[in-house]
C-alpha cells in the first residue's frame, strides 16, 4: 500500500478550463470522487499539491484559490471523498522557486509534517512536472492521460500511464 497519493489538481481531479479561479467553475473529472474515496477506504493519506501560477501571475488571489478549494472539498464531499492536507506553489514560473514542480520542496514540506516516506508515495497528475518527482524521491509516478497529450519530454519508462486517476488508483490498490 502507498504510504500517500500526491495529487495533481487542475486536469487530474477536476476539469483544466485554464487558471481556474472561480468557485462555480469547479468540475470534478470523471471517476475522480470514486479515486478519492477508495485511497480514503484504505488509509492512503491523500494530499493535493498543486502548481498555481495564476497567483504569482496577478491572475487572482489566494483567497480565490481557497474558495476553489472549498468548492472541490464541497464536491468531493458529496461523493463521501475527502483531501487530507493541500500544498500549493503560489509563485510565478520566473520567481525560480523550489516548490513549483517539478520542484521537490512541496513534496518535502508535505512528508515533513504528515510524517509520510517520500519512497513509498504515489505522485499523480497530468503532466510530466507532476510524476518526475517520484525519480528522485522514489515511489511511483501515475501519468494520467490528457486528451491529445503530448510532452515536452521523454516520458520515464517506470511511469504507469493511465487514462483517468481512477484507473491509475484503482492498479495502485491492486482492485479489480
Ligand atoms: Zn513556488
Amino acid at each position: 500500500m502507498p504510504t500517500a497519493a500526491f495529487l495533481d489538481r487542475d486536469g487530474t481531479l477536476i476539469r483544466d478550463t485554464g487558471y481556474v479561479s472561480d468557485p462555480d467553475d469547479v468540475a470534478l473529472l470523471p471517476g475522480a470522487g470514486e479515486a478519492v474515496r477508495l485511497l480514503n477506504a484504505a488509509d492512503v493519506p491523500v494530499i493535493l499539491v498543486t502548481n498555481q501560477s495564476g497567483i504569482g501571475r496577478g491572475f487572482f488571489g489566494v483567497g480565490a484559490f481557497l474558495l476553489v478549494q472549498a468548492r472541490l472539498e464541497e464536491l468531493l464531499a458529496a461523493d463521501g471523498a475527502r483531501i487530507d492536507a493541500v500544498y500549493f506553489c503560489p509563485h510565478a514560473p520566473d520567481e525560480g522557486c523550489e516548490c513549483r514542480k517539478p520542484g521537490l520542496e512541496l513534496f518535502q514540506r508535505a512528508a515533513a509534517e504528515q510524517g509520510v516516506d517520500l519512497a513509498g508515495a504515489v505522485y499523480a497528475g497530468d503532466r510530466l512536472r507532476d510524476v518526475t518527482a517520484a525519480g528522485v524521491l522514489g515511489g511511483l509516478g501515475v501519468l494520467v492521460a490528457r486528451d491529445g497529450a503530448s510532452y515536452d519530454a521523454p516520458v520515464p519508462p517506470d511511469v504507469v500511464r493511465v487514462p483517468d486517476l481512477l484507473t491509475g488508483v484503482r492498479e495502485i490498490l491492486a482492485l479489480p
